[in-house]
């Protein structure tokens, strides 16, 4: 375990917050997680329980490691328990929500907690922009699904001391994490890559050059673990579209990152993938 961390929050209990609230788990931190909906955080750790005994039935841990992983989560109602060394934020992307958070958490730990969001796209040294000791902040950008995902990108806005990503660098090894270093620029390292890989998917399916399916097959076949429009469904067409949607107003309305309308017709259909039973794909059950 890190030395200067031994206890987290994990603000949010959606998919990433229960990712993240795993990895911090297994690697034998004291998590405490907290979301606004009190039925979302029933749920989750419902969910966390699962995932647990699933990886117990295909022989990945032991049944007392899932057990032991498990109790070390505890689900709080109450934001003002969020006594901690380390915050990780995983709630909607919403800039003010966010900030009223931080706003909030500031006020219930000292100085030294060190605070950082999940955000995927929105600026980091905004949402920070708002603390009294911004030094201790940073983004903490892990991916889906957070348990397998290696790659954790630690964005560093102008205000963070060494110190702070120091120990943000030692806690990422200590989860079994990779990290990379990113400055904050609009979708930081890994989505802003990534939006090609999208975008430029969903212009061949939109002039009909090729169909959805064969694009992911083609793509799987050359070496990608999942083609873009499963991923899309993984992550929710929302979620990717708001990530393409924020990159574009950040570089300027550039058109290589103009968002595309089979993507925003399927957001208002409500065809938002996996979690909505379907999106480009559809699912049972
Ligand atoms: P989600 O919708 O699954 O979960 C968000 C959770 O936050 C919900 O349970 C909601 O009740 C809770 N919440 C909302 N307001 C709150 C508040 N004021 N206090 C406490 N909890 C509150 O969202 P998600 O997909 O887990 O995304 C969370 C964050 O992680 C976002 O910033 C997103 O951009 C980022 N992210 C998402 C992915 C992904 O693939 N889904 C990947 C990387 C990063």
């Amino acid at each position: 375990m890190s030395t200067m961390i031994k206890k987290v929050a994990v603000v949010g209990s959606g998919t990433m917050g229960q990712g993240i609230a795993q990895v911090c788990a297994t690697a034998g931190y004291e998590v405490v997680l907290y979301d606004i909906q009190p039925g979302l955080l029933t749920n989750a750790i419902s969910a966390l329980r699962k995932n647990l005994d699933s990886l117990v039935q295909k022989g990945k841990i032991t049944s007392q490691d899932a057990t032991i992983t498990f109790n070390r989560i505890i689900p709080e109602n109450d934001f003002r328990q969020l006594q901690v060394d380390l915050v990780i934020e995983a709630v909607n992307e919403n800039l003010e929500v966010k900030q009223k958070i931080f706003g909030e958490i500031e006020r219930w730990n000292g100085k030294d907690c060190i605070l950082t969001t999940n955000t995927s796209s929105i600026p980091v040294t905004r949402i920070g922009s708002v603390l009294k000791h911004p030094h201790r902040f940073a983004g903490l950008h892990f991916f889906n699904p957070a348990p397998l995902m290696k790659l954790v990108e630690i964005v560093r806005p102008g205000f963070t001391s060494d110190a702070t990503i120091e120990t943000l660098k030692e806690f990422i090894r200590q989860v079994g994490k990779v990290f990379v270093l990113a400055q904050d620029s609009p979708g930081f390292i890994v989505n802003r890559v990534a939006r090609h890989f999208y975008l430029e998917s969903l212009k061949i399916a939109e002039e009909k050059a090729a169909d959805f399916k064969t694009i992911d097959t083609l793509l799987k076949s050359s070496g990608f673990r999942m083609g873009p429009f499963e991923l899309m469904d993984l992550i929710g067409l929302d979620v990717n579209l708001s990530v393409t949607q924020s990159i574009y107003d950040s570089f300027h309305q550039a058109p290589r990152f103009r968002p595309n309308p089979i993507q925003q017709q399927k957001v208002e259909a409500g065809h938002l993938g996996r979690k909505s039973g379907r999106g480009f794909y559809e699912y049972g059950g």
